[in-house]
């Protein structure tokens, strides 16, 4: 029987990696949720969108279209914000400064839930994000909660940075996550939170297969 896999956590505990992984394994869908609102802060960077209005943010949530595609050439699911990939932009630095900010915004969050319970509709789904299993799928039947070191966290995002041909000094990297973290546990909407029924994976000490075998493990029983 095909099922939703929740997975929340903090940022950089490697949900993304685990969840791409699991969702090939099982052959599901894997939906990035973090994705959507780095690609809804892209498109207010792009077009000056001032968070504050309200008047403006509704007006660029309606212009807003998101999709994935699949490019086989990465053999990843692939950013796309009306129509232009954006896979590369919503991943920088400006984007990751902004992004928490923007989603404290209630309409930006009503819009993005809405869209990712359609994109989960049909059964077979891993997504990830913050609020997954506490709002988009509080009845899901698998959900995980993923923590790790704070420190271990930065070197990984730094690293994957590296990948990405971005030099970030760790300190910078560091106060990202901090204050992502404070805001995206404090806002009013949603806040990120392990949900009661969540399984908890710290991956400070475990690698990716043995972080995958366990989810899969769950999801075969
Ligand atoms: O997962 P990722 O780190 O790419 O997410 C970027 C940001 O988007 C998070 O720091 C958080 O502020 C926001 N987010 C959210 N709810 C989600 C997924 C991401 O608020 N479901």
């Amino acid at each position: 029987k095909k099922i939703v896999i929740a997975i929340d956590g903090y940022s950089a505990c490697g949900k993304s990696s685990t969840a791409k992984r699991v969702a090939a394994q099982l052959n599901y869908a894997y939906i990035d949720t973090g994705a959507m609102y780095r690609a809804v802060t892209y498109y207010f960077l792009q077009h000056f969108v001032n968070p504050t209005n309200p008047k403006a943010v509704e007006q660029a949530l309606k212009t807003i279209g998101i999709e994935f595609h699949y490019n086989p050439k990465t053999g990843e699911n692939e950013t796309y914000l009306n129509g232009l990939n954006v896979e590369k932009e919503i991943r920088g630095m400006e984007v990751s400064e902004r992004v928490s900010e923007v989603s404290t915004l209630p309409r930006v969050r009503s819009c993005m839930v809405e869209l990712q319970r359609k994109m989960g509709k049909k059964k077979g789904v891993v997504m990830d994000g913050r609020d997954i299993g506490t709002t988009v799928f509080p009845d899901a039947e698998l959900k995980i909660f993923m923590t790790a070191d704070f420190n271990e966290r930065a070197a990984r995002r730094q690293q994957e940075l590296l990948e990405k041909k971005q030099l970030v000094a760790l300190e910078a990297v560091k106060e990202n996550l901090a204050k992502r973290d404070h805001i995206d546990t404090t806002r009013a909407e949603s806040p990120l939170r392990k949900a009661e029924d969540a399984y908890v994976i710290d991956t400070t000490h475990t690698t990716m297969d043995e972080q995958v075998g366990m989810i899969l493990d769950m999801a075969r029983t």
